[in-house]
C-alpha cells in the first residue's frame, strides 16, 4: 500500500514514511492510493476475530490492509500491547451502551485520559518507539494543546524509549482537571510548557519553531497532531467495532465460524462507497466533529464497504462543517468569529482534515483540492461548492449529513439523558446525541461516538444538573498531585532555549 498527497504531489510513500511526516511536501494531506475492500466473507471474519480474539486483532486485520512495511508478526504484537483491558477499562475495548429504542452509544472514552483520543494516540506511541527503535532516531514532539489533545499525547509517550514531549498550553487556561492530567506526570521524556497566553499563542509559537527548519533539523522535531494518518487509520478500526456489536450475529460463532458467513448470495460491489453489501444490515453514526478527523475515519470505514448508511456530522456554535454539508460553502472562521464553548474540544476555526473528504469528493484531483485548499482559501478564507455537480454526492453517495448544537441544546440533552435513562453524558457527547436524534431513520440503528467522559467538563454537567459527575476512581484527588510544569512567557526564543536545553 502506497499513500500520497491530496494536492497532486507525485510522491509515493509507504506507511512508516509518513507515520513520523506531517503534512505532504506540497502542503497536502496523505492519503492511501485506494481503499482495500471489505466484501461480505471478510467482514464476516472480522466480526469473528472480534468476537474470538478481541479488539487488538480486529485492530491488526484492519491495519494490516494498510500497513506493509511492519513485519505482520510486530504489528500484530504492537496492537495486543495497546489494547488492552487494563489500559481501556473493559475487554471489549469499546463497548456499546443502549441508550433509547434504535440509539446506542459508543464508548471510545475509558482509556488513560478519558477521551477518544486516546484510542489512536496510544497505538501512535508504540508505533512511534518501535519505528525509531528501528531506524535508531530520536523524536521531540512539540505540541499546542487545549486539553484533550496534549494530555492525550503524553500518556502515550510517557516513559517510551527515543521521544520527548514538549507540550505547550495557556497557562491557568485548562481546566483544574486537564491541568491536573498533565502537569501530575513525573516522566522524565514529558516536559509542560504553560505560556502565558492563550491557545493561539502556543499554536503560532510551535508553528514558528517547525518554521526555523534548520532548528526542526538538528532537534528532530516532530508532531503528533490529527492530521497524522496513523491517527486517522486507528480510529477506522472501532466503526467496525460499533457496526459488529450493532449487527447480528452478536455472539461469539461456536467452532469454525462457518455460521458467521452471510448467507448466499450476498453481493459484494468493490469500490463503491456506502458499503457495497447491498443486503447487509447498516448502522449510521453520529460523531461530535471538530477538525474532522474521527468522522474522517468514519468515512474511510464506509469507503471500505462497511455498511454505513449515514455519517452525521455534530458540531457546536463551531459550525463551519454543518455550514458546508448544508450550504456547500466552506468558510474559515477569524479568532473574533470562534467562539469559547462548552463543548471545547469542537472549538475549531477551521476543520484540518476535512481536505481528505473534498479530495475523494472531487474524484481525487488534486489540482482541484489544491487550488481550494491551496489558492482560495488563503486568498478568501471560503470556497463554494453549492453549484458543483459533486456537491449533492457528499450526501447522496458518500452518506454525509450534519447538524449544530448549542449549549442550551446540550444542557437539556445532558438532563434529559440523565433523568430518562440514569446516564450522564458529556458536553460533546451531548451535541451528538442531540444531532443524531434529528436523524434517526426507521431500522437502521443510530451509533453516537462517545468522545469523552463528563469528568472533563464538570463544570458543565453541574451546571445541567446540580450535581458533579462521577470520578472514576484512579482519579480521585489528581488535582493535589504535586505539579512539573514550567510557566514561560508567549516567547519563542524561550521555548527554543529550553528544548535545547532537555536534548543536549
Ligand atoms: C478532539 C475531540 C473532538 C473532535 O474530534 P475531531 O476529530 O477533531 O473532529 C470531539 N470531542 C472530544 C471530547 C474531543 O477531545
Amino acid at each position: 500500500m502506497l499513500y500520497l498527497s491530496t494536492r497532486g504531489h507525485p510522491d509515493r510513500k509507504h506507511f512508516c514514511d509518513i507515520l513520523l511526516e506531517g503534512l505532504a511536501p506540497d502542503g497536502g494531506l496523505y492519503l492511501p492510493e485506494h481503499y482495500p475492500q471489505i466484501d461480505g466473507p471478510a467482514l464476516a471474519r472480522l466480526r469473528t476475530a472480534y468476537h474470538e480474539q478481541g479488539y487488538a486483532e480486529l485492530a491488526f486485520q484492519i491495519l494490516s490492509l494498510y500497513i506493509d512495511d511492519i513485519p505482520p508478526a510486530d504489528l500484530r504484537a504492537l496492537c495486543a500491547k495497546t489494547y488492552t483491558a487494563e489500559v481501556f477499562g473493559t475487554g471489549e475495548i469499546v463497548p456499546l451502551r443502549h441508550l433509547e429504542e434504535g440509539l446506542w452509544l459508543e464508548a471510545l472514552s475509558n482509556g488513560p485520559t478519558l477521551a477518544f483520543k486516546d484510542m489512536a494516540m496510544q497505538l501512535l506511541g508504540n508505533l512511534f518507539e518501535y519505528e525509531l527503535k528501528r531506524r535508531g532516531e530520536q523524536l521531540n514532539i512539540l505540541g499546542a494543546t487545549s486539553g484533550d489533545t496534549g494530555s492525550a499525547a503524553e500518556y502515550a509517550m510517557r516513559g517510551k524509549e527515543g521521544v520527548r514531549v514538549f507540550m505547550t498550553s495557556p497557562h491557568g487556561r485548562m481546566s483544574a482537571f486537564q491541568q491536573a492530567q498533565m502537569f501530575s506526570l513525573q516522566d522524565e521524556n514529558i516536559h509542560n510548557i504553560a505560556i502565558e497566553g492563550v491557545f493561539d499563542d502556543c499554536q503560532d509559537i510551535v508553528k514558528a519553531v517547525s518554521n526555523d527548519l534548520e532548528f526542526k533539523r538538528k532537534y528532530k522535531i516532530g508532531t503528533v497532531n490529527s492530521i497524522n494518518w496513523a491517527r486517522l487509520l486507528a480510529q477506522v478500526v472501532y466503526y467496525f467495532a460499533g457496526y459488529i456489536q450493532a449487527t447480528e450475529p452478536k455472539a461469539p460463532t461456536l467452532g469454525t465460524g462457518v455460521s458467521s458467513l452471510p448467507p448466499e448470495g450476498v453481493q459484494t460491489a468493490l469500490g463503491r462507497p456506502g458499503g457495497g453489501l447491498s443486503s447487509a444490515q447498516k448502522v449510521s453514526f453520529t460523531v461530535p466533529s471538530g477538525n474532522f478527523g474521527n468522522v474522517c475515519a468514519g468515512h474511510v470505514a464506509r469507503m471500505m464497504g462497511l455498511p454505513i448508511e449515514q455519517l452525521v456530522v455534530a458540531t457546536n456554535e463551531n459550525d463551519v462543517l454543518d455550514e458546508f454539508f448544508r450550504t456547500g460553502v466552506y468558510r474559515v472562521r477569524g479568532s473574533a468569529d470562534t467562539h469559547e464553548t462548552s463543548s471545547p474540544s469542537m472549538d475549531i476555526s477551521k476543520a484540518s482534515n476535512f481536505e481528505r473528504f473534498v479530495f475523494d469528493l472531487l474524484g481525487r484531483d488534486g489540482a482541484r483540492t489544491q487550488a481550494l485548499f491551496g489558492a482560495a482559501l488563503s486568498k478568501d478564507g471560503r470556497f463554494d461548492l453549492s453549484q458543483d455537480p459533486a456537491f449533492p454526492e457528499a450526501a447522496a453517495r458518500y452518506g454525509f449529513v450534519s447538524g449544530k448544537s448549542v449549549h442550551a441544546d446540550r444542557l437539556a440533552t445532558i438532563r434529559d439523558t440523565f433523568q430518562r435513562f440514569g446516564v450522564t453524558i458529556d458536553t460533546h457527547t451531548a451535541d451528538g446525541v442531540k444531532v443524531a436524534r434529528a436523524h434517526r431513520q426507521e431500522a437502521v440503528p443510530m451509533i453516537v461516538l462517545e468522545t469523552a467522559l463528563p469528568i472533563k467538563f464538570a463544570e458543565t454537567i453541574i451546571e445541567a444538573l446540580g450535581q458533579a459527575p462521577e470520578r472514576p476512581a484512579k482519579f480521585a484527588g489528581i488535582e493535589d498531585l504535586p505539579k512539573r510544569v514550567q510557566v514561560m512567557p508567549a516567547d519563542v526564543a524561550q521555548v527554543k532555549a529550553y528544548i535545547q536545553r532537555h536534548c543536549d
